[in-house]
Parts: structure tokens; C-alpha cells; sequence
């Protein structure tokens, strides 16, 4: 039963004289319940609340911090396929595909839950005191990662459970001991609700301090502004547009205290088509990139929006595969209607650029869903000049550059800003006649990617989901696998403190026995 509530520690509460509706992205209509923006007076108190709750949350240990987490897991399963279906609902895609990124959800609090047991993720570092060294005495220094203090995170509209309220950035958050507050997305205002109540009974059911996690509602941008600019909070993670991502960003640069805002903006993941990989396997790429194109409805930041190629018999001929297989994929509603206008907006302006050619749509005339599958193409030297073409069209699109030759396709890698992935379609051989040019692109992405396409995140610790600007605010980072845990500690080293007071993992008898690194060396020894 859901109430449209904020849930503001163990209490809920809806101040708020007007609400907003969930919407069924399905049909378009309004459903029955409403939903309660939070108010100034609602917001300061989930501020409060996380800030007292974070030096209780950041002391907890290890172990029960992981217990918590494994408990929100659980939690998550028990809401059983109630919550599948209200995410289907809420964002038009199918329970399936819930089932899977439920899955996902669940093994990627265990993860972090696994990272905290071992808990050698926090980086010890010791280096004893030499108090008789000359001319003057080394001092006893001890360093450690520690949380930043309570974070805001805004859920991501296209993956309402696995980047929204329970998703990698509020799992990574608890997991580093900071409180938690969510701006839930206006999009899936009742799968957050339900995720959230399935978070509270978890720090309920395993003794976290009331304050430790908040879910605070918002259509608009009031909310989210508020939060960002609030004094106490230390540190933001957001998965969304670049126009909001940036937005944060610069709010955040301009507090009199900074804090970091780690957003993920998407990108347009170019795809390098080398000849002899289209010569030999037209059809097999033109079918992967196809599936890869419009799964989800083109709605990931990993689409394939970018395939660059040098013009000729093999890139015509994949072209022609590619758009065969794209006919064949019936349109589909999208996420929300906003995400329909720009989808169709940015199609029709892409479409009026000069020498841009409409290669192939789906073919079903008789379905005018939004989420059409469309490829165009593009000469190289008119993609170079006009910046318009670079911009990410989120949804199932993708433009084809035709370069005259290798030069200009260097010219086109020249000019892309940041990316989360780029992917290389080519032989093995031919790969060393393009090796400067893959080089220049592996120095503005996240992950490169040979023979494969950029959609399908692999959750584990060695994927690096970030990338240069605009791709996200800071490419030190990773918002998916263990690694995500970093966006939210900061080191501090202590100095000649008696071993009573320092944090377990600092001990000279390494009580969690922990691997660290004393003097140099890196191990599990007692000092
Ligand atoms: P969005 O417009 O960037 O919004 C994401 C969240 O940030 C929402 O909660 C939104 O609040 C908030 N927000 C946005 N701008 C803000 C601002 N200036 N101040 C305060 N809060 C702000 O993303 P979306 O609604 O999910 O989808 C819109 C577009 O984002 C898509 O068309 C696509 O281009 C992009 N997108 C990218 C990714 C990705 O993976 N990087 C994922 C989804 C969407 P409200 O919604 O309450 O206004």
C-alpha cells in the first residue's frame, strides 16, 4: 500500500498541501496515488536526522554495516513481485527485464557487503615511528579512508531500481558509512517508495541509527536544489541528463563549502568500424549492433549512438544489414513523455542538419509509439564542422559517420569529448594500422571495448563505469563495481595516537585482520 509519503527516518510525513501523480508510462495516465513533494520544513529535518545519524553510522563496524546492506537485499526479494510490477507500470518496460535488474539490485548491495567483511577496501596504510632517526624523529603515522558524511543521491529514471533509490550509488554510499537521503525520480515515484520502505525496515531490523537513510519526494527541481546547497551535506551522486548533471555540478562548485557531485551523464559511445571486420562479418556486427541499439528502447547511457566508419562497398553493406535489422523492431513507448519530446526533438533536428541522410527506420507504419529505432548518416568532414551531430539523442538512435579515408576518421576521434565506452569492431591484424587512433580514443573513455557492443554493464570490481567529461563530473571515479565505494571517503592520517583509540583497521594487533600496508610492505601481520 503506498502513500506517497516522505519517509524521513522511521517517519513518514506529507506537509505538502498539493501532490503529483505516478504516471503509467504505459497508457499515459494518471494513477490513483499521489505523491507528496517534500517541503522546506521535511527537508531540514532529513538533513538533521542524517547529519546526527552519520557519527553514530560512520563508528558502526564493518561487519554490521555489511549485515545492514545483506538486510536491504532481503528486504528487496520479500517485496516479491509486487515491485516488479509496479516498475513495469511506472516506466513501460517489461517485468522481465525487472527480474533481471532486481537480480542486479540484490548482488549489488551483496558486493559491497562482501567488500566491508573483508574490509581491506580502506586502503591501511602504516608507517611506525623512528624516534631516534636523524636530524629529527619520524612520527607514527597511520592512514585510512573515512565516509564524507551524509550524501544526496537522485535516482536515475532509466533504471528505477538498480540506479535509483536502492541502486549502485546509495549502495556504495551506506557502504563507505554515510547517510543516505533520495530525491526520488518523479518518474517512479512508487517503486522508490516501496524500495525505501524495504530500506528503513532493514536499518530497522539490524539496529542502524534513525537517519541513516531518508526518501524525500519532488517533481520539480526544488527539492533537489535544496539538498545540494544545504550546508550539511558532503557529497551528491546522480545519474541523469548532462543539462542536470551539470546544473548540480555548478551549485555544488558555488556553496561556500564545495562538495563533490558525482553525476554520470551518459554519452554517445562511439564505434569504430575497422574494414575487414565488416568485409568478413557484415551481418553478425549489423545483428549484435542492432540488438545492442534498441534494447531497453535505446534508453541507456551506453547506447551506441556513434559508429564511424571509412566509406565504401563493406560500410554500405553493413549500413544496409543494420537498418534491415532495425525494420524489423516495432517502436515502443518510452520512459516518460518528457523523454518521448526529447527523443523526437533531437531526431527532427538531427534530420535538418546538412548532409545528414536518413538511412533506415522501423518499418511498422501502423505503430506511432515514440521509442521508433532510426539510423542516420553523416560525411565525415560535415561531422567534424558542426558540433550539433556530437550531442547524445537518448533513445534508440544512431548516426553513422562516413569518412574518406583514415586521416579523417582521426579527425572525427579528434574532436569527440568524453565517453563512457568506445567500442572497436575489427580483426586482430588490422587493429595495429589503427593503433594511434584507438589510442587518442582510449584517452577519452571509460571502458574500451574490442569486438563487443557498449550496452550490458558487467557488474564487478574491475569495470570502470565513468569517463572523461561531459561523459561524468570526474573520471577518477566509477559508479558501478566495488571501486564506487571511493566516490564517498576521504583519507585521514593519524599521528602518534595511542593504539586504544584508533580505529580497528589501524591496530597494532590488525583485530579484523585486514591486509595493510606497514612500512612498505603489504600484509596481514600484527605490528
Ligand atoms: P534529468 O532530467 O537529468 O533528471 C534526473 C534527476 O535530476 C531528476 O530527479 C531531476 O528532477 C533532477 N534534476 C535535473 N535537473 C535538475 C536541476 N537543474 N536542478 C535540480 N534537480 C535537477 O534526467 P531524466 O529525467 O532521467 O531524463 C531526462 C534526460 O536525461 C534523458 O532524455 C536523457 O538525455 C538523460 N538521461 C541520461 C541517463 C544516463 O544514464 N546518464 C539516464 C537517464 C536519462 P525532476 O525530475 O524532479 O525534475
Amino acid at each position: 500500500m503506498l502513500t506517497g509519503a516522505n519517509f524521513i527516518g522511521n517517519t513518514k510525513s506529507k506537509l505538502s498541501e498539493n501532490g503529483f501523480h505516478a504516471i503509467n508510462a504505459k497508457t499515459g495516465e494518471n494513477l490513483k496515488d499521489i505523491f507528496y513533494p517534500a517541503v522546506h520544513e521535511e527537508i531540514e529535518q532529513a538533513v538533521e536526522m542524517a547529519s546526527k545519524s552519520f557519527f553514530e553510522f560512520q563508528q558502526i563496524s564493518q561487519k554490521d554495516r555489511a549485515n545492514f546492506l545483506n538486510a536491504i537485499a532481503d528486504e528487496i526479494v520479500n517485496l516479491g513481485d509486487d515491485l516488479l510490477q509496479r516498475a513495469s507500470i511506472e516506466s513501460a518496460l517489461p517485468i522481465t527485464r525487472f527480474k533481471s535488474e532486481r537480480e542486479r539490485t540484490v548482488n549489488q548491495l551483496r558486493m559491497f557487503a562482501d567488500l566491508l567483511k573483508d574490509g581491506s577496501w580502506v586502503n591501511a596504510s602504516i608507517d611506525t615511528a623512528l624516534p631516534n632517526r636523524e636530524p629529527i624523529p619520524k612520527p607514527d603515522l597511520r592512514k585510512i579512508y573515512t565516509a564524507v558524511g551524509p550524501v544526496v543521491v537522485f535516482g536515475a529514471s532509466n533504471f528505477p531500481l538498480a540506479y535509483s533509490t536502492a541502486g549502485g550509488d546509495t549502495a556504495s554510499a551506506l557502504a563507505a558509512g554515510c547517510p543516505v537521503i533520495v530525491k526520488s525520480h518523479p518518474a517512479h515515484p512508487g517503486t522508490g517508495e516501496m524500495v525505501a520502505g524495504a530500506i528503513l525496515l532493514a536499518a530497522q531490523n539490524t539496529n542502524m541509527p534513525e537517519g541513516v537513510f531518508s526518501n524525500l519526494n519532488d517533481s520539480g527541481y526544488a527539492v533537489g536544489t535544496a539538498l545540494v546547497t544545504h550546508p550539511k551535506i558532503k557529497a551528491v551522486g546522480f545519474t541523469g541528463s548532462q543539462s542536470g548533471g551539470r546544473a548540480l555540478m555548478d551549485m555544488a562548485a558555488k556553496r561556500p563549502e564545495p562538495i563533490p557531485v558525482y553525476a554520470e551523464m551518459g554519452s554517445i559511445n562511439p564505434i569504430l568500424l575497422l574494414n575487414d571486420a565488416l568485409k568478413n562479418r557484415n551481418k553478425e556486427i549489423a545483428k549484435s549492433y542492432a540488438v545492442s541499439l534498441t534494447a531497453g528502447v535505446g534508453q541507456f547511457c551506453t547506447n551506441p549512438g556513434l559508429m564511424i566508419g571509412i566509406q565504401g562497398e563493406y560500410l554500405d553493406k553493413f549500413i544496409k544489414s543494420l537498418v534491415g535489422n532495425i525494420q524489423e523492431v516495432l517502436p515502443a513507448k518510452m520512459l516518460t513523455s518528457g523523454i518521448a519530446l526529447a527523443y523526437s526533438n533531437g531526431l527532427e533536428k538531427v534530420l535538418a542538419q546538412k548532409n545528414v541522410t536518413l538511412e533506415g527506420t522501423s518499418n511498422n507504419d501502423g505503430n506511432d509509439l515514440p521509442g521508433r529505432p532510426l539510423v542516420a548518416s553523416v560525411r565525415g568532414e560535415s561531422f567534424i564542422t558542426n558540433p550539433k551531430l556530437s550531442e547524445e539523442i537518448f533513445g534508440p538512435f544512431s548516426l553513422i559517420v562516413k569518412c574518406v579515408d583514415q586521416s579523417e576518421l582521426d579527425d572525427v576521434v579528434e574532436q569527440l569529448g568524453g565517453q563512457l565506452t568506445a567500442s572497436v569492431i575489427g580483426e586482430e591484424k588490422e587493429v595495429l594500422d589503427y593503433e594511434p587512433i584507438i589510442r587518442k580514443l582510449a584517452n577519452k573513455v571509460g571502458r574500451l571495448i574490442f569486438n563487443g557492443v557498449p550496452t550490458g554493464v558487467e557488474v564487478c570490481p574491475s569495470m570502470n563505469h565513468g569517463g572523461m567529461y561531459p561523459a561524468t563530473s570526474d573520471a577518477k571515479f566509477t559508479a558501478v563495481g566495488i571501486d564506487a565505494i571511493y566516490r564517498f571517503v576521504r583519507p585521514i592520517s593519524y599521528q602518534n595516537w595511542p593504539n586504544h583509540f584508533l580505529p580497528d583497521e589501524l591496530k597494532n594487533e590488525n583485530p579484523l585482520q585486514i591486509s595493510r600496508r606497514v612500512n612498505g610492505k603489504q600484509t596481514k601481520a600484527e605490528i
